[in-house]
């Protein structure tokens, strides 16, 4: 992180103003946790701050500390639009491109003047912040903010809920510590954080250990469903909408079920295919092991994008068709998957 690119956060924040904080569509453990740290962070420098996501962000994060003050912009549009035409500032942390937030939050933002600050760690940022701190190495936003908090000398304003916060962005996004983004820098944090009040195995606990029993027949319907093709050394999960439905589907709940396929010995690349009926979509998560890029994959295939290792994208195929689609691509990526450990 450039000295030059701190000192003009610096200057953007010194002063108290109205800032909103914004996080992406369908928010994670991430987005949820380095917004809300964030925005607190605001707080405490005195900032008026507004929290806003797109949509709903799933039951297994409605512990996380302030959460009640979120706007969620599908449920509360003109609350959330007020906030934005009242901005002075607008940090958009955990995503790159505005297309993430949906259609209407991006033209509402597309629309107003003020600053936009950039905090994130996906690849090939687009270029619409005054400010951009964009770092694809490190293995979630939330310890961004945390470096950015640190460069700017004020961790100890860092108090129980913040460190509560980030503790929980960093350990969604490295798989509770496991993914290769995972460095000793992110445990040393990981320490500072516990010392400035996280209580981590209470927050590993209310976010993993909190399962409904639907939720659980749906990871079964999952793992009925689940493809093994040992030849290119992958393995996909599909769950239709009627399947979803009759598993009593809630948001949230396929969280984390593409990494049951990518934990098979040797498979490489995990895929998941949901149907979404509503939207006419169907919404795929991509994760790896090694050097297969998921991002370029979704990118080239799938109108979306990500991380080398962890990735997602759409299509307006049917759920068949948009297996077919993937399975014929796999001959031409069997030489680079088998190479890929
Ligand atoms: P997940 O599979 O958990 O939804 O997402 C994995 C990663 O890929 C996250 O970093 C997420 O931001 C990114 N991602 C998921 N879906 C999309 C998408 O449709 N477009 C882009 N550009 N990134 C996505
Ligand atoms: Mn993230």
């Amino acid at each position: 992180m450039q000295n030059e690119t701190i000192q003009k956060l610096h200057t953007l924040i010194q002063s108290p103003k109205n800032s909103v904080v914004i996080g992406h569509k369908n928010p994670d453990g991430d987005a949820v946790g380095s917004c809300m740290a964030w925005g607190l962070f605001l707080k405490q420098l005195n900032h008026q701050v507004e929290v806003i996501m797109p949509n709903a962000y799933p039951e297994f994060l409605n512990w996380v500390p302030n959460q009640e003050q979120i706007l969620i912009y599908s449920d509360e549009k003109q609350s959330a639009q007020k906030a934005i035409q009242n901005a002075d500032l607008i940090f958009t942390l955990d995503f790159n491109h505005l297309s993430r937030v949906g259609e209407e939050l991006q033209k509402d933002l597309e629309t107003v003047d003020q600053p936009f600050v950039m905090i994130d760690h996906h690849q090939e940022p687009d270029t619409y912040a005054e400010v951009t701190i964009s770092h694809p190495e490190y293995g979630s936003t939330a310890e961004l903010v945390f470096e950015c908090i640190d460069r700017l000398k004020a961790t100890d304003l860092i108090d129980r809920d913040i460190a509560s916060c980030l503790y929980l962005g960093i350990m969604t996004d490295t798989g509770s510590f496991k993914f290769p983004s995972t460095t000793a820098r992110t445990h040393q944090i990981a320490a500072e954080l516990i010392e400035k009040g996280a209580v981590a195995h209470q927050i590993q606990q209310q976010t993993f250990d909190a399962n409904s029993h639907s939720r659980l027949k749906l990871l079964g319907q999952a793992m009925q469903n689940l493809e093994y093709l040992e030849d290119f050394g992958v393995a996909y999960i599909h769950l239709s909408q009627k399947e979803l439905d009759d598993n009593h589907f809630r948001k949230g709940d396929t969280e984390g079920f593409v990494n049951y396929g990518l934990s098979i010995k040797n498979v490489v690349l995990a895929a998941i295919f949901k149907e979404d009926a509503q939207q006419k979509i169907i919404k795929i998560s991509f994760r790896s092991k090694g050097n297969f890029d998921v991002n370029q994959f979704a990118r080239q295939h799938f109108e979306g994008g990500g991380h080398k290792n962890a990735a997602g994208g759409k299509s307006e195929l049917s759920l068949d068709a948009t297996i077919k689609k993937f399975v014929s691509l796999l001959p031409d990526y069997k030489t680079e998957l088998n190479a890929a450990l």
